[in-house]
């Protein structure tokens, strides 16, 4: 796509989280957010309730948690990163700084990308192809 490194462009996601207050039980309100900036991942979490006043914020680093990330995907839907052209250490390092991946997974998600391609949320590709100049991600429910 050639959008350079993109620095300073934040991409972002949310999805609502459908769970009650865990102090009062009543409906409370969670979001939860997957956050691009700066060529990293981050995950925000923020919850309140309107019955007990009760809020809570969580924020992390790096991929997000496996349940909260699972709702982005329901949510929003898997994307694909695809790109025939992709090789190279810089893909393998954009997979390894994103994801956190080992180098034999790197390896693995660079023949995905290169073949049937590579599926995650769409900013954790939009941020791999930011950071490899790979095609853009695209949604795995357009036709
Ligand atoms: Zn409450």
């Amino acid at each position: 796509m050639g959008t350079g490194r993109g620095a300073g462009r934040v991409i972002r996601q949310a999805a609502r989280l459908a769970r009650p207050c865990g102090t009062c039980g009543g409906a409370g309100n969670s979001w939860f957010a997957q956050i691009g900036e700066n060529g990293a991942l981050r995950w925000e979490l923020d919850e309140w309730c309107d019955d007990c006043q009760v809020q809570g914020c969580d924020r992390g680093r790096g991929p997000s948690p496996v349940e909260l990330r699972a709702e982005i995907l329901a949510q929003h839907g898997a994307y694909r990163l695809r790109d025939e052209a992709a090789r190279g250490a810089g893909v393998l390092k954009a997979f390894r700084d994103v994801l956190g991946l080992s180098l034999p997974e790197a390896a693995e998600a660079l023949r995905a990308v290169r073949g049937a391609g590579y599926e995650g949320t769409y900013v954790e590709l939009a941020l791999v192809a930011g950071l490899a100049d790979l095609e853009a991600p695209v949604s795995r429910r357009d036709p």
